[in-house]
């Protein structure tokens, strides 16, 4: 039976619970125990897959296919375990987990409702996987108090009183304000949240309070006095220079220790933190500095491609050099030669994304990569649009496009170099799809292997000819249109198993030109960066010593 940690916040919003959350699970691995970490959402979407990454940030993609929170992605990048589709919930997944239960007559006539009904979805998505590991960590999105976060806070109220004493705690993450006129740290704010906690029958074990000024001794011991909280289980979070920082940071703050002590694991297993210091070391003690250019369309919300930013960090690390990425807007291209903005920088990433707009700028940035031998990695859409770049500039064939943006202007303008997909393999099964199936779950999504061709540049980056990379798209290159384009020198590197979907590209005269079907982004580690992140910098850091 696994211990469970339920991690809940409060007085506002975006206090970083999921990377404290992350930071305990690399904590308690670091002490030898094997952790999974879990996000409950109460939004009422069913899942973040059609939700606006301007309003939501990235949507992450698991390896079975589930479009879950960027919550998950700092999970998965701070403790490897990968995440399924079982560790991300919504309060609208559940709700129509129950209704379609109570259309099915599975609750025999009887009357549906909160409580027992929907805690009962709730807690039956927690025991998921309870043998498995050693401690569960389970995320509650919002903050105490919110109307749509009560029935899982109830759920968790019923959890912990259903299982042996001693096998769940809580931990609640609180803010204390700096008030500059009187110079003094605000405790009231939490005072109130655990009393919010405490009305639903919820009391906090460990607490961390997020603060931008040191915690003086004593206004520790008065939040443990007035919280009914263990003075040494009262946590100072201060804002740190990267997030990377977070696992030594905590655990320099006791996080681990009261945790453990929570659960009167005693002795607690000594801690191994020489991961960390590694991460930090080659974060701190970088040489020099390597220019991204970042092509994009969503480029007012960093968020919507935080892994992305996290792989290049990554990336970074392997080489023991600074990355600085900057975002500039495809549309710029469509109006303005792109050179004097992408001649500053040492790489080219164009990223994935949906929709035409911006996309003829992310063209004409993948023809600037190509001709004056800058490093370019294109992600998804952005291996798309080097596709076209080639097919159009190269290979002659002038209208290429994407079916993509013929469907969502109803018109026929392009040549579908990449088309629409209807029927795949997926391990040894068949999945289809019709036209019209286009929003929400209908996509290319999740863990698919790739077959590299020998002696290509993607096998001597992966050190492997077979790879597993995550997918999230509808569209694909059309093989109909190899043969001409790798007599131009864009090879097909990367082919699904059953040779048909295109998987990975690379131009055969250039320094270090890829574009990939799948998001490596997703599977970066900043203790293990992505292979295609890693050499990547490596071939922009050569740029640099050209220069
Ligand atoms: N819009 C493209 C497709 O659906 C690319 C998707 C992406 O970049 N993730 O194929």
């Amino acid at each position: 039976m696994a211990r469970y940690v339920f991690i809940t916040g409060g007085v506002v919003s975006s206090l970083g619970k999921g990377l404290a959350s992350a930071a305990l699970g690399a904590l308690l691995q670091a002490r030898g125990y094997s952790v999974r970490l879990r996000k409950l959402d109460p939004y009422l979407n069913v899942d973040p897959g059609t939700m606006s990454p301007f309003e939501h940030g990235e949507v992450f993609v698991t390896d079975d296919g589930a479009e879950t929170d960027l919550d998950l992605g700092h999970y998965e990048r701070f403790t490897g375990v990968h995440a399924r589709k079982t560790d991300s919930i919504s309060s609208g997944r559940i709700y129509s987990n129950v209704l379609e239960k109570e259309r099915r007559g599975d609750y025999l006539g009887k009357t549906i409702q909160v409580i027992p009904h929907v805690t009962n979805e709730i807690k039956e998505f927690l025991r998921i996987g309870d043998n498995e590991v050693d401690f569960m960590l389970c995320e509650i999105g919002g903050t105490v108090g919110d109307i749509e976060g009560l029935p899982f806070f109830e759920a968790i109220r019923q959890f912990i009183h259903e299982r042996p004493r001693g096998q769940s705690i809580l931990m609640h993450l609180t803010l204390l304000p700096y008030l500059a006129a009187s110079g003094e740290l605000k405790t009231k704010p939490t005072q109130h949240s655990v009393k919010e906690l405490q009305s639903i029958g919820l009391a906090p074990d460990v607490l961390v309070c997020r603060s931008e000024h040191p915690i003086p001794e004593k206004e520790r011991a008065k939040i443990a006095l007035f919280c009914n909280v263990r003075e040494e289980a009262v946590i100072p979070a201060y804002d740190l220079k990267t997030i990377y920082e977070a696992p030594l940071a905590y655990h320099k703050e006791g996080l681990d220790q009261a945790v453990l002590d929570a659960f009167g694991i005693a002795p607690a297993p000594k801690p191994n933190m020489d991961r960390w210091e590694d991460v930090m070391d080659r974060l701190t003690n970088a040489e020099g500095e390597v220019r991204v250019a970042i092509v994009g369309k969503y480029t007012q919300l960093e968020d919507a491609y935080k892994s992305i930013a996290e792989a290049l960090t990554h990336g970074g690390m392997a080489n023991r050099v600074r990355v600085k990425s900057e975002w500039i807007d495809a549309e710029i291209f469509e109006r303005e030669d792109p050179a004097p903005y992408l001649e500053r920088f040492h790489a080219i990433l164009v990223p994935g994304g949906f929709g035409e707009r911006g996309t003829e700028g992310k063209i004409k940035a993948a023809q600037f990569a190509r001709e004056k031998n800058i490093p370019y990695l294109g992600i998804c859409l952005g291996m798309q649009m080097a596709v076209i770049e080639a097919a159009r500039n190269k290979a002659g064939v002038t209208k290429a496009g994407s079916e993509e943006f013929d469907h969502e202007k109803g018109a026929k303008r392009f040549e579908p170099v990449v088309y629409h997909l209807k029927e795949w393999v997926q391990g040894n099964q068949m999945v289809q799809r019709k036209a019209d199936d286009d929003k929400g779950g209908t996509m290319r999504l999740g863990a698919y292997t790739a077959h590299l061709k020998e002696g290509s540049k993607v096998a001597h980056v992966y050190g492997d000819t077979v790879i597993e990379e995550r997918h999230r798209h509808r569209y694909e290159v059309d093989i109909k249109y190899r043969e001409k384009l790798e007599k131009c020198g864009l090879i097909f590197s990367g082919m699904s198993p059953d040779g048909r979907l295109p998987e990975i590209v690379e131009w055969k005269d250039h320094p270090w030109f890829i574009g990939v079907q799948f998001h490596p982004e997703l599977k970066s580690k900043p203790f293990a960066p992505h292979p295609l992140f890693a050499d990547f910098v490596r071939a922009a850091k050569e740029v640099e010593r050209l220069v």
